[in-house]
């Protein structure tokens, strides 16, 4: 009876979310009313294993105590002042995140796509003004199978038919090479070529790791040719791969490193641009901006994301459970798996064409208290919060392998 009542309120919710909002997700039929940590529970008390982390926007798990103490506390201040003044939030993030990561300058933005825009439109201004590229012909070089976010200038170089279809026309300037061939970047390269923009790890193109040496090698094309690296690490980094950066793993430093995701700690979005001088000094007031990009609560927020990140020592923890967990798929030896991959706690589960999409395992998991969700149709991802506990991941392993063998 009382379980009756619970699923009529999953049910209503479902339908309100299905009549009300434009469908342009499926989601899995699961109504999240509360999270802590690794865990979330529906709307009738059911625990989940979160092993989606919200695209790895949640690597500091649901809820952080640290992060939310950080919003209350700013709450009772100030939350929006705009650019037009300063706050007494944004110079202390913008310092930390630079002497996390290493570079001069940070243009802070909200969600990873603005932050992509605003890396785009910070190159080409370089290949203009230093470069002296002829206006208007500055060229991008781009991977196939990329992701960067859904705006229309990001979605014009996507190779995704269905991130396209019929949204165009698209902003010319971007041309693709394959992800992961150093060759093809360095015959692709011309004149007016001013950076190459890509994912250290592909994520949503369905966690795909580059061959060795692949960041070594277009750091060398980079420098040979002036051009400029520029490494999307929205989903990477902060961790997730094991590193703080996932181009730590070839010890390469991007020219310009995009942030996003997880430097909202999973509460709101805070997204950054790092660089040099050299870039970032291109931008002179009103060439570029936004309403909430830099404001004090996104600032404390990830001022508290970050320091959580570094003090809990998010990457060593990704880097020696991913190890683990990655090792235990790989042994699982699923008729239905082609392949286990990944770095950290970034990991992508192939299913085989011959046993069908990924949807259903994920559905599968579902009913057995894991949410993952499939990316590009045969790839599950797991990716749960860096917080997670081992004994945690022994549990979910039993209740994988009951999905996968089956
Ligand atoms: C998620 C993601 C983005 C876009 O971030 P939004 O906050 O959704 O705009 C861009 N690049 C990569 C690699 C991502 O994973």
């Amino acid at each position: 009876m009382a379980t009756d009542i619970a699923s009529d309120r999953t049910e209503g919710l479902l339908e309100d979310t299905e009549r009300y909002c434009a469908t342009n997700y499926q989601p899995l039929d699961v109504v999240i009313e509360r999270g802590e940590g690794v865990w979330v529970w529906d709307v009738e008390g059911r625990r989940y294993l979160d092993m989606l982390s919200a695209y790895s926007a949640l690597n500091q798990g649901h809820c952080h105590p640290a992060i939310v103490r950080a919003v209350r506390t700013q709450l009772d201040r100030v939350t929006l002042t705009s650019r037009a003044f300063h706050n007494d939030q944004l110079g202390p993030f913008l310092r930390e995140l630079c002497a996390a990561t290493g570079y001069d300058q940070a243009l802070p933005m909200n969600s990873g796509a603005e932050a992509v825009e605003t890396a785009i439109k910070m190159v080409r201004k370089w290949g203009y003004q230093k470069k002296g590229v002829p206006d208007g012909q500055a060229e991008i070089i781009v991977c196939q199978n990329n992701f960067h976010g859904r705006t229309t200038t990001v979605v014009g170089f996507s190779s995704e038919v269905q991130y396209r279809e019929d949204f165009g026309p698209f902003a010319p300037g971007f041309k693709t090479v394959p992800f992961g061939d150093a060759d093809a970047l360095a015959a692709a390269v011309t004149d007016q070529t001013v950076g190459f923009l890509f994912e250290p790890i592909q994520g949503e193109g369905g966690v795909i790791v580059p061959p060795d040496d692949f960041l070594r090698r277009v750091r060398e094309i980079c420098d040979r040719s002036g051009i400029v690296m520029m490494v999307d690490e929205i989903q990477t980094g902060l961790g997730r791969t094991g590193r703080l950066f996932a181009c730590e793993w070839e010890d390469v430093r991007p020219d310009v490193l995009i942030v996003g995701k997880a430097l909202g700690g999973g509460l709101y979005p805070v997204s950054a641009v790092l660089a040099d001088a050299e870039y970032m000094g291109v931008f002179r007031p009103g060439d570029h901006g936004s309403t909430f990009g830099g404001n004090p609560l996104a600032a404390a927020i990830g001022r508290a994301s970050l320091k959580v990140v570094l003090e809990e020592d998010l990457p060593g923890r990704a880097d020696e459970l991913g190890r683990w967990f990655m090792g235990e798929l790989d042994a699982l030896a699923s008729p239905h798996v082609a392949q286990v991959r990944g770095r950290g706690l970034f990991i992508g589960v192939e299913i085989r064409e011959s046993s069908g999409t990924a949807r259903p395992y994920c559905e599968a998991l579902k009913d057995r208290g894991i949410l993952a969700k499939e990316t590009h149709g045969q790839v599950i991802r797991f990716a749960p919060p860096l917080v997670v506990e081992k004994e945690v991941l022994e549990e979910a392993l039993e209740e994988i392998a009951t999905v996968l063998e089956g």
